[in-house]
């Protein structure tokens, strides 16, 4: 446990709210903003103190944590004038736990380091109900030098953490795993709709592949047809979970970072794609394993 510090915690959504109650659990000062006066509210419900903006929930404190929506958002509050690069202490601990692009990572922490600051990207999986119990994967991204003054404040929210090099490797790993993932849940859910066709049992199918060539995470632990594991949204009418909008969003971020990087991707393109047109159909806030639907009502 570290000594109680003063931590300014920017964005108090689905995500950061919980995670900023278990730096207020944990012993240390949490002053949080918030464009949303309920989710201020809530903070301060769960022992927090309310900031008035983010500069003065990041000014004189010993670290920042940051968890907005986009690349556009964690821009405009780190960089140009008014932004936390210019405002906070010089050697500040910046800790941007946002999925973004990786471009926008890199270019957030290239300043915070030249004005004196530490930064670690450190974006997470494990979702709402990881981010409540502490149970988070960090992937964090910069020195070991920033890594190190982060990890006990990650061991709070978290408990795996893996550095995964320098600053946006975070963000890289997050969106490589991602894109996988979107590929392989499409790749099962085909499988058990080509069964079903051929009039296989699903029941069989599972059977065999989960213990076969075609064993993936998408099949055994967030099987996409109800029955063989409990657990699975396709149990509970596809409530997520993990929304098909949220994959969605990392099927852009790891096109944006294939274009920009010239990695070829068709299979990552094609996913972003199908979960594009899944979410236009009414999918966006269904489970991201209920592209199954999708995936059968197509010819
Ligand atoms: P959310 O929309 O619930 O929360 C984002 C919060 O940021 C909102 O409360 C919003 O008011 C606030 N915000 C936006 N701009 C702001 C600004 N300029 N100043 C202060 N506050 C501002 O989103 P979330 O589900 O908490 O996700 C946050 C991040 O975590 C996203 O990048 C998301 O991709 C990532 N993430 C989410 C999940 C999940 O399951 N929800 C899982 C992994 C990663």
């Amino acid at each position: 446990m570290t000594a109680s510090k003063t931590i300014g915690f920017i964005g108090l959504g689905n995500m950061g709210g919980p995670m900023a109650a278990n730096l207020v659990k944990a012993g240390h000062k949490v002053l949080g903003f918030d464009l949303s006066a309920e989710a201020v509210e809530r903070h301060v419900a769960a022992g927090g103190v309310a900031a008035s903006s983010a500069r003065e929930a990041a000014t004189n404190v010993d670290v920042v944590v940051t968890m907005l929506p986009a690349g556009k958002h964690v821009r405009s509050i780190y960089l140009g004038d008014e932004g936390l690069v210019s405002t906070a202490n010089t050697g500040t601990l910046f800790i941007d736990s946002s999925t973004i692009d990786v471009d926008s990572s890199r270019a957030v922490a290239a300043d915070a380091t030249a004005a004196g600051m530490h930064m670690v990207d450190a974006p997470v999986s494990g979702g709402a109900v990881g981010a409540a119990a502490g149970t988070l994967t960090f992937m964090v991204g910069g020195s070991d030098e920033a890594m190190a003054l982060a990890r006990p404040f990650l061991d709070i929210m978290g408990k795996s953490i893996v550095h995964a090099g320098d600053a946006g490797a975070g963000q890289a790993a997050k969106i490589c795993n991602n894109m996988l993932l979107g590929i392989s849940m499409i790749g099962t859910c085909e499988a058990f709709v080509l069964a079903e066709k051929l009039g296989l049992d699903p029941e069989k199918l599972y059977e065999i592949s989960s213990t076969s060539s075609g064993q993936c995470w998408s099949l055994t632990s967030y099987c996409p047809i109800p029955g063989p594991v409990p657990s699975s949204p396709a149990n509970n009418s596809y409530k997520p979970g993990f929304a098909a909008a949220m994959m969605l969003k990392d099927l852009k971020l790891a096109q944006e970072a294939s274009d920009s990087s010239g990695a070829a991707t068709p299979m990552g393109a094609r996913a972003a794609e199908l979960y594009d047109l899944f979410c236009n159909s009414d999918g966006e806030k269904v489970d991201f394993s209920g592209i199954i639907h999708y995936l059968r009502s197509l010819k």
